[in-house]
């Protein structure tokens, strides 16, 4: 089980990586895990092959953390997806059985343990429009309603996906939950922006489709250093060589593109990496292999 989430050492919470990049803080915080199954997030990659780097369980699904960006700094607090949220929990008993759902405090209290409020949230940003992406947008009121979270941030999610998450597909259509994403347009608190925008001072989306036609990755500059938050592109530190891509992806040439050109320079520029799902040290750098390729060199 995860650390429970308590107030640190200079404002820090406990087992949470903190990357200090200028003038922007970034704090790692995780919603909770969930379970997916193994073969869909390895594609193409034989069991015999991925169960070494991650260990199924009795359903044959892996075990994935749900990390979200808190990112401090002259855009004021800014949060980079928001994990699978709380609304699941409960009402739906069979979702969270199906996907695992393991979740304590969740994102709020790890919030709370830096000090933030839900109101303090300036800019939410989602990469996509997944469920366990954009799940803590919103949450249950008192008379079971859903509500934005974050009442007083703009919400920013690319035109492109905005449009394919309320226009889904018989493939796509479990994966979008209109109470995740509908609520904050109705509120008037929505911004559809074109891929690769600035999204706050130093902070970026970078154009990274595959998963989604019109999936994102965000790139944080503090001028002391940069950071890639690679969302579903690279999931888990499993999936950092080239043929590891999910079978879930819509587009998986495109991810396979993404990937040759993405990864090459964050390694060549020596940014520090963030994964999503990584459900060990999600922090680390990319290290060219001799035989093309890159291995993981986490920050412990
Ligand atoms: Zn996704």
């Amino acid at each position: 089980m995860p650390a429970p989430a308590g107030r640190g050492a200079a404002g820090a919470v406990e087992g949470r990586p903190v990357l200090e990049l200028g003038d922007i803080r970034v704090t790692v915080l995780n919603d909770g895990f969930q379970r997916l199954d193994g073969g869909a997030m390895f594609g193409v990659v034989p069991k015999p092959l991925w169960e070494r780097r991650i260990a199924p369980d009795e359903r044959n699904r892996i075990r994935l953390a749900l990390r979200c960006l808190l990112l401090e700094g002259p855009g004021g607090p800014v949060l980079v997806d928001t994990g699978i949220g709380s609304k699941e929990q409960a009402r739906d008993s069979r979702f969270c059985d199906i996907y695992g759902v393991e979740r304590e405090g969740g994102l709020l209290a790890e919030l709370d343990a830096l000090g933030l409020a839900p109101e303090d949230v300036r800019l939410v940003v989602n990469t996509h429009l997944h469920f366990d992406h954009c799940g803590g947008n919103t949450r249950l009121g008192p008379d079971g309603s859903v509500v934005p979270t974050f009442p007083n941030a703009r919400y920013v999610v690319v035109r492109g996906e905005w449009q394919d998450a309320m226009a889904p597909s018989e493939r796509n259509r479990a994966s979008y939950l209109r109470d995740n994403f509908v609520p904050p347009q109705q509120a008037g608190l929505l911004d559809l922006v074109a891929p690769g925008s600035v999204l706050s001072p130093g902070v970026q989306f970078v154009h990274a489709p595959g998963h989604t036609r019109f999936h994102q990755c965000v790139r944080i500059d503090g001028g002391a250093g940069t950071a890639l938050f690679c969302a579903d592109l690279v999931p888990t530190a499993s999936h950092i060589p080239y043929p590891y891509i999910m079978a879930y992806d819509l587009y998986p040439m495109e991810t396979l593109g993404t990937k040759k050109s993405l990864l090459p320079e964050a390694a060549g520029e020596g940014w520090r990496i963030v994964l999503e799902h990584e459900p060990e040290n999600p922090v680390g750098r990319l290290q060219p292999e001799e035989r093309g390729g890159f291995g993981w060199v986490p920050e412990a």
